[in-house]
């Protein structure tokens, strides 16, 4: 599409300087016109496609704005979970630390408990004799051997219940182990998320960049053609001879005749779409669409087509330096070059352009400034 755009420009461009190469004659100033309309249909397009980059280059914004959003609430959430696994990872060190002082101390009771045990065993026979012979009684005996069994007894409790600690101690580092490794998968799902987010504004922002460089090519070619359509405006202007004949009777008929209502007259007024005073540059005819537009007086058609907030619009040159203008229309009969009589259809009435209903909007122009057409009807 660029390209073809492109092309146009050039051509449009090339047709242009071929048209100062060549001497004017009669008959060039149509084909100029022909030219002008064509450039200014031109510059519309241009217009539109970057009206639609740009509201393209707005709706990837906001795409960017809520993924740059939705990273920036993963990254906190990827944060906090960082902190929990450092935190899980403090717990278990903990426990570790504790799990050892268990073990050391299960592994000196287990060593106090086997001396002991290797004592009343090995010396057993002679401990067992010893106890025997230098006992009192057989109470004394029986009390001294009672103690022995209970402190055996003590150790074995003793170290049942490290064992137990242990265990316990065992199973919450499992816990944490399995707290650790949820959270981590948690985090890795979150920098999953995060990169898929990532990938999303890079392809957003190449599109960004695609569509600031067209909008940037319609905007260059644009330029282009309005330098082109000065030109060309310039040169019709030189080739309209200044001093010719007025070719009309000089007396305007009505230009709407199915309606004599004046919506709005000539002069200042509060634009009703602009919102603000400006110049009413002509006059409002209130009248259906469809109904026929006609010529004020005799003239050669200057100019057909889309101008801006005029819509279609025709511009009758009557000679003298007088022309008019019609405005907002639905319909054009006549090309630029046409000769018109007084009174023959030209178009319709719409509403085209910035109107708010159909009407017709009216201009007589002396040397191009708007002066009250009221001057001219009669
Ligand atoms: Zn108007």
């Amino acid at each position: 599409m660029r390209k073809i755009n492109k092309l146009t420009a050039c051509l449009l461009a090339m047709v242009f300087m071929v048209g100062l190469l060549v001497p004017a004659y009669a008959g060039q100033l149509d084909d100029k016109r022909q030219e002008l309309n064509q450039v200014e249909r031109e510059i519309q397009k241009q217009r539109s496609k970057i009206n639609q980059a740009r509201k393209k280059e707005k709706d990837i914004s906001k795409d960017l704005a809520i993924l740059d959003r939705g990273m920036e609430t993963t990254r906190g959430e990827i944060n906090r979970l960082e902190s929990q696994v450092k935190a899980v990872e403090g717990d278990i060190r903990l426990t570790e630390k504790d799990i050892q002082r268990a073990e050391k101390e299960l592994a000196e009771q287990t060593e106090y408990l086997s001396e002991r045990l290797v004592t009343v065993y090995e010396d057993g026979e002679i401990s067992y004799l010893e106890v025997l012979f230098s006992s009192a009684d057989i109470a004394d005996f029986l009390t001294r051997y009672d103690l022995l069994r209970e402190i055996v007894q003590q150790d074995i409790e003793l170290i049942a219940a490290i064992e137990k600690e242990r265990n316990q101690l065992d199973e919450i580092k499992q816990g944490l182990q399995v707290k650790k490794s949820r959270l981590i998968s948690t985090q890795e799902a979150k920098k999953s998320q995060e990169n898929y987010l990532g990938e999303q504004a890079d392809q957003k922002n190449k599109a960004l960049k695609a569509i600031k460089n067209d909008r940037q090519a319609y905007e260059k070619a644009l330029r282009e053609l309005e330098q082109t359509s000065k030109e060309l405006e310039r040169i019709i202007r030189s080739m309209q001879k200044p001093d010719s004949a007025y070719q009309g009777t000089g007396v305007f008929c009505w230009p709407a005749p199915s309606s004599r209502r004046i919506t709005s007259d000539y002069g200042m007024r509060y634009h009703p779409i602009l919102k603000k005073h400006k110049l009413h540059t002509g006059m409002d005819i209130g009248a259906g669409k469809g109904s026929k537009v006609v010529a004020a007086d005799g003239g050669t058609v200057l100019k057909t087509g889309g101008m801006g907030g005029y819509g279609n619009t025709i511009i009758i040159d009557h000679g003298g330096g007088i022309s008019t203008l019609y405005a907002h229309l639905s319909k054009i009969s006549v090309s630029p070059g046409q000769k018109v009589e007084r009174g023959g259809k030209i178009g319709e009435v719409g509403s085209t352009g910035w109107s708010t209903g159909p009407h017709l909007h009216f201009e007589v122009r002396e040397s191009g400034n708007p002066v009250n057409p009221n001057k001219y009807i009669k």
